[in-house]
């Protein structure tokens, strides 16, 4: 809507019929005044009319008169016989109209003007008409304002003798003719009054209509109009349940309103479409984050009137980006799948019937609890799906390990606002994670302050190299089959000034996860190769001891390996055969293809590659079939639970003798015990590092302990 006053259709309709009402009553005015006008000259053409028929009338009754008379008058004349004049002037005088009767003689004296006593006698006639009627020798009508006089000239044979004037008085005549011109006037007063009372009846019919119009016009028009307007206004701020208007119209306003709401149909179905897009995970079909959110703020608000609490889980699968990276993303998302059954079960199960389960996007998924104690309820179901999340999963036919790592926190105990809570969440899980991953951890404010730490850790990390904060230790590897020495795993460490030492289980997470690690990683190998460069050849070997390197998946993605590697032998002149890399197995996987090229292109300069942490991926004993390594390096976890768990001694065993199979030699990580050493030598494994046999030194003792 602009901004103007609305100006409705209403509005517009009683306009356009007030102006037609007033234009009309403009013409009825005119009509009106013209038939005034024309009755006024009816009037006067009806006196006229009147008049003339009355004048008419007299001038011949005068004419016939005093041609009577001037016949009989010729003889009293000639013998002057004034009583028979007297006599016949006076009965003339009697006769109806007749205003006076004048005989003259020859020199316009009156003889006799029908009176008895005769005053005029003799006397000279000076009225007004006399000039005429003296002068005239024929009969003469006259015409005054209220008589009409005709005069005849009295003649015998030839000769004249006189004349006479009789006069009619026009007064009868006059109110004739005003009776009969009342009477028209009465005739057509009562034609205009009946016309007026027309005028009336019409107007009457005409505002009738209008009225009628402007009726149907709101019933038909304006109604609708407006019905469409509301339910549109409705629709517009997102009020999808208010009733459609509907209409059997068969018109165009019933085809409006029909189209209508075949729109607003289709509007609230789509919008239900984008609702459901926008507030349930497409993967999963649980509620996702933006759904939680809001959810989670309007459960808040609830909650904290009653004064109760509320429980969030946050659980993130533990390394689940090595399945995508090892299986792809559609094992992936059948992980994913299970992952969610799994925990809409337990949550079915333990979390009360409001509990609320979300997908985050990721492996990340978030529960909400409200009902009974909910801390109880939380550590209940938290520790449930530690434990069932940690079974294995088939997917595409292999066995996947997998752990999920739980964070709690609780409101209004940790945070009072949403974003706080999900934040807390959000660190539990981190905390849960770093406690050893596939376990569950409570929120408590110290938490906040290790991801701090982290965040202080990666600012401090940058530069730490320059700083000369970082070494290299050496930990000797030694061959099995006579408990010598053959070489050394190169491992970092880091002495912050002021934070100590930093474990690189730490360190390197931070590097790998910042992007530090491809600054690192190349001094590291540098440095490796400078000192393994000044090591001796041993009395009774072959080769002097070989170093071996750790490098980062994100090393082996950046592709720069090989010449990074080439130029590092070259400039140190260290021996190609004695240096080994130390690959995990989420980098060689990956990428397969990637891996392969990177692979050749090291074998073909003469560096060994090992596979470390062997046996905690998902490549599995065929995968080693594909992949160009030159040794496995048994995960210390198998190596731990050697003596006491016989599947671990199955699998290394198995382990060793694919390998040998495949001629691939085996390292094993983690020896700390005797017993250890002794099985593992008895099955035929290759090399091993460890405690029991050496801890990391740095390259002077490393040397000592050469000679
Ligand atoms: P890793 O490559 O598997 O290294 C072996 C780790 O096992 C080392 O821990 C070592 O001190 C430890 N270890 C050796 N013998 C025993 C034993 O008998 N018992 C126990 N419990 N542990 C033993 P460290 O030095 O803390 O390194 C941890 C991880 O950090 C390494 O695991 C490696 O993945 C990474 N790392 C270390 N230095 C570097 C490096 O320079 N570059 C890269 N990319 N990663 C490194
Ligand atoms: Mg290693
Ligand atoms: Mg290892």
């Amino acid at each position: 809507m602009s901004g103007g006053r609305r100006f409705g259709l209403q509005a517009q309709l009683a306009l356009v019929m007030g102006v037609t009402l007033l234009m009309v009553l403009a013409l009825m005015g005119v009509l009106l005044q013209r038939q005034r006008a024309m009755q006024a000259e009816v009037d006067q053409l009806g006196r006229q009319a009147v008049h003339a028929m009355a004048a008419e009338g007299l001038s011949r009754r005068g004419a016939a008169m005093a041609q009577q008379l001037s016949d009989s008058l010729a003889n009293p004349m000639y013998y002057s016989d004034l009583d028979a004049i007297g006599a016949m002037v006076r009965q003339a005088s009697k006769q109806p109209d007749v205003a006076y009767v004048l005989v003259f003689d020859n020199e316009g004296k009156v003889v006799n003007d029908g009176s008895w006593d005769m005053a005029s006698y003799g006397q000279v006639m000076h009225d007004p008409l006399a000039a005429r009627v003296l002068a005239s020798t024929d009969r003469l009508t006259q015409w005054t304002d209220s008589t009409v006089e005709v005069s005849q000239v009295v003649e015998l044979g030839n000769a004249r003798l006189g004349g006479v004037r009789v006069g009619y008085s026009l007064a009868d005549a006059q109110h004739s003719e005003a009776q009969a011109a009342d009477l028209l006037r009465q005739r057509l007063d009562a034609l205009g009054r009946r016309h007026i009372g027309w005028i009336a009846v019409l107007l009457g019919a005409l505002l009738l209509i209008g009225a009628g119009i402007a009726w149907y016009a709101q019933r038909t028009l304006v109604r609708p109009i407006r019905a469409l307007a509301q339910s549109a206004r409705a629709i517009g701020v997102g009020d999808y349940d208010v009733p459609r208007p509907i209409s059997d119209r068969h018109d165009e306003v019933g085809e409006l309103v029909r189209a209508f709401s075949e729109m607003s149909d289709s509007i609230s179905r789509h919008d239900r479409d984008v609702r459901r897009m926008a507030y349930t995970d497409a993967l999963t079909g649980l509620t996702n984050r933006l759904a939680f959110r809001e959810s989670l703020d309007h459960r808040m608000l609830l909650q904290r009137g009653a004064g109760r609490e509320l429980a969030l889980l946050f659980a993130d699968i533990d390394d689940f980006k090595r399945v995508n990276d090892s299986l792809g993303h559609e094992a992936g998302d059948e992980v994913l799948l299970h992952f969610a059954s799994r925990i809409r079960d337990a949550v079915q199960r333990l979390g009360g019937d409001d509990a609320l389960v979300s997908r985050f996007g990721g492996d990340e998924f978030v529960i909400l609890i409200q009902d009974g104690d909910v801390r109880v309820v939380a550590e209940a179901l938290a520790e449930e799906m530690v434990q069932l999340l940690g079974q294995p999963l088939t997917v595409q036919g292999r066995q996947v390990f997998l752990g999920t790592s739980v964070g709690i926190t609780l409101f209004p105990e940790d945070a009072t606002g949403a974003t706080a809570l999900m934040k807390n969440g959000d660190v539990a899980m981190y905390q849960a994670k770093m406690a050893g991953k596939n376990c569950y951890r409570f929120y408590s404010r110290a938490m906040d302050q290790a991801v701090e730490r982290r965040v202080r850790l990666e600012t401090a990390l940058r530069g730490a190299w320059d700083r000369d904060e970082m070494s290299l230790v050496y930990q000797p590897i030694y061959r099995l089959s006579d408990n010598r020495i053959v070489g050394a795993e190169a491992l970092l460490r880091w002495q912050h000034p002021e934070m100590g030492a930093i474990s690189p289980a730490v360190f390197i997470d931070v590097a790998e996860q910042s992007g530090l690690i491809e600054q690192l990683g190349p001094r590291v190998l540098r440095a490796a190769c400078a000192a393994a460069a000044r090591w001796k050849l041993l009395e009774g070997e072959l080769v002097a001891p070989f170093v071996s390197v750790n490098v980062s998946p994100r090393q082996l993605r950046s592709g720069d390996l090989p010449e990074l590697v080439q130029a590092a032998l070259r400039d140190t002149g260290l021996s190609a055969d004695r240096l080994h890399l130390e690959l995990t197995e989420t980098a060689v996987i990956g990428d397969e293809a990637h891996a392969s090229t990177m692979l050749a292109k090291l074998h073909r300069a003469g560096v060994k590659v090992w596979l470390d942490d062997f046996g905690t991926g998902f490549s599995g004993l065929s995968h080693l079939r594909r992949v160009p390594v030159d040794g496995v390096k048994i995960d210390r976890s198998f190596v731990a639970d050697l003596q006491r768990n016989p599947d671990d001694l199955a699998l290394t065993t198995a382990i060793i003798a694919m390998a040998h199979s495949l001629g691939i030699s085996v390292v094993a990580e983690g020896v700390e015990k005797q017993g250890q050493f002794d099985l593992l030598r008895e099955r035929g494994c290759d090399l091993a590092q460890g405690f029991w046999l050496g801890y990391p030194l740095n390259e002077s003792e490393f040397i000592q302990l050469l000679t």
